[in-house]
């Protein structure tokens, strides 16, 4: 993919990636600004965990659109009818992505439960059954 043509506020070029044939990257693209604004507000301090959520807010504020577009005759039913068919994927397949997250995070917080556990053994001490 085409690196992001945006100068940086210290004169350099921005290391981004071109998210679309605009050449510039997430954090310079206008239509972004908007979602910027609000990432930064939210979710934005958030690392992993908060990046679900993020795309689902992203996600209801596409398909309100698409909505409105539909209401407002913009768009077609047609095509509109597709746009939200292809969101519902979008949607279960960020469910099955939280789905997942919540899966690992378990995962791990159980093996650190029987690497506790285990070390309490070798300490001749057990956890009541
Ligand atoms: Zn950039």
């Amino acid at each position: 993919m085409a690196g992001c043509t945006a100068i940086t506020r210290g004169g350099g070029r921005c290391k981004g990636t071109a998210i679309d044939s605009s050449g510039l990257c997430h954090a310079h693209h206008p239509d972004r600004a908007e979602q910027r604004r609000r990432a930064a507000s939210k979710g934005g301090i958030r690392g992993g965990r908060g990046r679900p959520l993020a795309d689902l807010a992203d996600l209801k504020r596409d398909v309100r659109k698409v909505i409105d577009d539909v209401l407002a005759d913009n768009i077609s039913q047609g095509p509109g009818a597709i746009a939200l068919q292809g969101y519902n994927i979008l949607l279960r397949a960020a469910k099955v992505e939280m789905d997942i997250r919540e899966q690992q995070e378990l995962i791990e917080r159980l093996e650190a439960l029987e690497a506790a556990q285990e070390r309490q053994k070798g300490g001749g001490r057990r956890w009541g059954a």
